[in-house]
């Protein structure tokens, strides 16, 4: 129990006890004194006997005396309980304090703990630090030592000077520069080791790095044993504690090599004839060459303003696209050609190698100009073309005019890199133009064609190539004065180039084309007058084999086929019997009594008599196969393929009888006054061992029966009715 809790409870306790206990006494004696007094009253009032006052007064007495007590008993009781009341409460106040004292020592003796602890480990943590600060100090000094090892073996020259502008320091390449030693050098005015002039210059660079800027700057210096010398120089500003700048750090760097480097590079970049350049990812070039401005006529100023895609052709720029693309990936470029479009707006060609900085965001590239290599290429090419065009034209002598007009005229649109071309045809008896052909690309173009006939002198400024007797090429034709109209739905001209088909000193024909995408030249006459000779030479030469065939083939007084060509159709058509199991009639005629024909009548006339004769007897073959020809003389022979022995006789029996009816006069006609032939047929279906010769022999014997029955008839080979002629017979009649 503390001090103060005994104080408490010794004062409640010990004032109550000692007030009851005095009032008690007192009151005891006081009812004792009234009770004598009544005692004594009663005795002396009465004077008769006292004994019932007595015992009621005494009752009375010890009653008062018991209540008093009694009261003074309860009263000191409540008294005391209130002290004990008093005393449990303060009791409980102390408990509380001594409690609170209990726990604030706890915390107390905690937070001593805490903080013992604490010191425990700052000590401990002191301790590690003091270590780490020894190690640091180790590792600083290991530092500080490789770095002046670095500093004395770099080939920068490092120096530090004070603001004073003396020496504090310098490392052994600036020593090596000076060629002095390090004594001479150290505690001395730097404006001694490099001169006054020298010091001047540099001095204003030292004073702004002494204000605490870093500068760097670039000089030239010359001296006799190095020659010129380019440095690159940096001040650093080193501040004292006090955040005063009181050193400056100059580093030297000898950067002659690197700027002779950049200076050959300078050399080769702007002597280059190849463009090369740096450009970004962003569409920007960052630096190019000369060669740039010699290839596209923008000036480096524009080049370098305007985004490079603008320069590339619209055809190239998807392509383009796609490389750049790869570019920015970082895959290099090898090879890549696109079209450049220059100031003037004539397209150039360039192929491309390149490589990316995806880190710089640059690319580095070299093109160089293919653009005539390329058009010599597409010359190339296009001579190739022109070529073969002209190979497979002479080989077209087979076919018709018509398809060889048809294909010149759509080759030399094509070679010519044309849309439109026309072919006419200049008839020099009437002085007019027909026109053969338009292309394909015209025709589908134009919805009416009024006339096929043009009268030279009306014809528009496409015939001046005719009338001026050479080519014409109309670059800016939209332009031109005195052009006439075109036909309806035919597109708009804007270049035209016509040349004149000559044929020794004659113009045949004009062939014209239009609407090259670039201009016609020189080259583009060569090829369309060229072409267009030799169209017309092949067409000239077919027509030539044609007549020389048709000569070679053909009897030249009746027009007939002649024996050469009566040889080849019967060997052809024995063939195709023999194939297809066809029969095949061969009718022999010969004018009777043509000699005295002629006697009579003069040979002129016997002529024109084999003439007539010859129409009588083409006049009754009506199929495609049936070959009337001239035999020789006048004997005629018919091939008729298909027919049989019947038909053929048919045939030749009209044949006989329209010679008969021409009634043409022939007094020397044994017992007629008219022209007569005699006739011999034969047919057969080709076998075995059968050949044409045995065909022909067989009308040939059924012509001389014919003569020797008199002439002026028809006889048909005698074996048709013995074995084989029955045969061939049914054959015919199955067929
Ligand atoms: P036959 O009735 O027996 O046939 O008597 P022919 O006089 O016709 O007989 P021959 O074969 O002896 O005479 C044929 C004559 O045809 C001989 C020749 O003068 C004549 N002749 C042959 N070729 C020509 C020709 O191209 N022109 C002319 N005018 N006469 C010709
Ligand atoms: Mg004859
Ligand atoms: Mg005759």
């Amino acid at each position: 129990m503390t001090r103060l809790t005994r104080q408490v409870v010794h004062q409640h306790t010990g004032k109550s006890l000692s007030v009851g206990s005095r009032a008690n006494i007192v009151l005891a004696a006081l009812l004792t004194l009234i009770l004598w007094l009544a005692y004594h009253q009663v005795r002396e009032t009465s004077g008769g006997p006292v004994g019932p006052a007595i015992a009621l007064g005494t009752l009375s007495a010890a009653l008062a005396i018991a209540a008093t007590v009694i009261f003074r008993l309860w009263s000191s009781r409540r008294t005391l309980g209130q002290a004990l009341d008093l005393q449990t409460s303060d009791l409980k106040r102390a408990n509380q304090a001594l409690r609170e004292e209990i726990e604030e020592r706890r915390q107390a003796e905690l937070a001593l703990m805490r903080y013992k602890s604490q010191l425990e480990i700052q000590v401990k943590a002191g301790s590690c630090e003091l270590k780490k600060a020894v190690a640091d100090q180790r590792e600083a000094k290991d530092t500080l030592s490789e770095y002046h090892l670095a500093l004395e073996a770099s080939d920068e020259m490092v120096t530090v000077l004070d603001r004073n502008y003396v020496f504090r320091m310098v490392n052994e390449a600036y020593l090596r520069r000076r060629n002095s030693p390090r004594e001479k050098i150290i505690g001395t005015p730097i404006v001694n080791a490099i001169g006054p002039e020298a010091f001047h210059a540099i001095k204003p660079h030292l004073d702004a790095c002494f204000q605490g800027e870093s500068v760097e700057y670039e000089m030239v210096q010359e001296n006799d044993t190095d020659g010129k010398r380019h440095l690159l120089i940096r001040y650093y500003p080193v501040r004292s504690s006090s955040g005063k700048v009181n050193r400056v750090v100059s580093v030297i760097k000898d950067i002659t090599a690197v700027k002779r480097a950049e200076k050959d590079r300078e050399r080769v970049f702007s002597l280059s004839i190849d463009p090369i350049c740096v450009a970004d990812f962003n569409g920007y070039f960052k630096d190019l060459n000369s060669a740039w401005t010699r290839l596209l006529g923008w000036s480096k100023e524009e080049l370098l303003s305007i985004p490079w895609f603008s320069f590339v052709h619209p055809e190239d720029t998807a392509a383009t696209e796609a490389i750049n693309q790869d570019l920015r990936q970082g895959r290099s470029v090898k090879d890549f050609r696109n079209r450049y479009v220059g100031k003037d707006g004539r397209t150039r060609w360039l192929e491309w190698n390149a490589i990316p900085d995806v880190e710089e965001g640059l690319i580095y590239a070299v093109a160089r100009d293919v653009t005539d290599q390329i058009k010599s290429q597409e010359t190339i090419k296009l001579n190739e073309e022109r070529l073969q065009s002209l190979l497979k034209l002479s080989q077209m002598s087979h076919v018709s005019d018509e398809k060889i007009r048809d294909y010149a005229l759509e080759e030399i649109v094509r070679l010519t890199r044309s849309k439109a071309g026309y072919l006419h045809l200049v008839k020099e008896e009437t002085g007019s133009l027909e026109l053969v052909a338009w292309s394909r690309g015209v025709q589908e173009a134009c919805r009416a064609q009024e006339t096929r006939h043009y009268p030279l002198e009306n014809a528009g400024v496409w015939a001046d190539s005719i009338r001026l007797r050479r080519p014409i090429i109309h670059n800016d034709f939209e332009n031109m004065p005195n052009k006439k109209g075109l036909p309806e739905g035919h597109f708009p001209i804007r270049r035209h180039m016509s040349v004149p088909v000559m044929d020794g000193e004659r113009v045949v024909a004009v062939a014209g084309v239009g609407n090259k995408e670039r201009p016609y030249d020189e080259a583009d006459v060569n090829q369309l007058t060229l072409f267009m000779t030799s169209m017309w030479s092949i067409i000239k030469q077919k027509r030539a084999q044609q007549i020389l065939k048709k000569f070679s083939m053909e009897d030249g007084l009746t027009g007939l086929a002649n024996r050469r060509r009566f040889d080849e159709v019967l060997e052809n058509e024995w063939q195709r019997a023999a194939r297809e199991q066809q029969p095949l009639a061969l009718i022999m005629m010969d004018i009777d009594y043509f000699k005295n024909f002629n006697d009579l009548y003069g040979h002129q006339a016997g002529d024109d008599c084999l003439k007539k004769v010859a129409a009588c007897l083409r006049k009754n073959v009506r199929r495609a196969g049936d070959l009337v020809a001239r035999y020789g003389g006048e004997e005629f022979v018919v091939v008729l393929p298909n027919t049989d022995l019947e038909g053929g006789r048919d045939v030749a029996e009209a044949m006989h009888r329209t010679v008969k009816d021409m009634q043409l006069r022939h007094k020397g006609a044994y017992r007629r006054d008219h022209l007569t032939i005699s006739a011999g047929v034969a047919a057969i279906i080709p076998g075995q061992g059968d050949d044409p010769a045995g065909l022909l022999e067989k009308a040939d014997k059924a012509l001389y029966r014919a003569k020797r029955a008199g002439r002026d008839c028809v006889k048909q080979d005698s074996e048709a009715y013995g074995t084989t002629g029955v045969l061939q017979a049914l054959k015919s009649a199955l067929h």
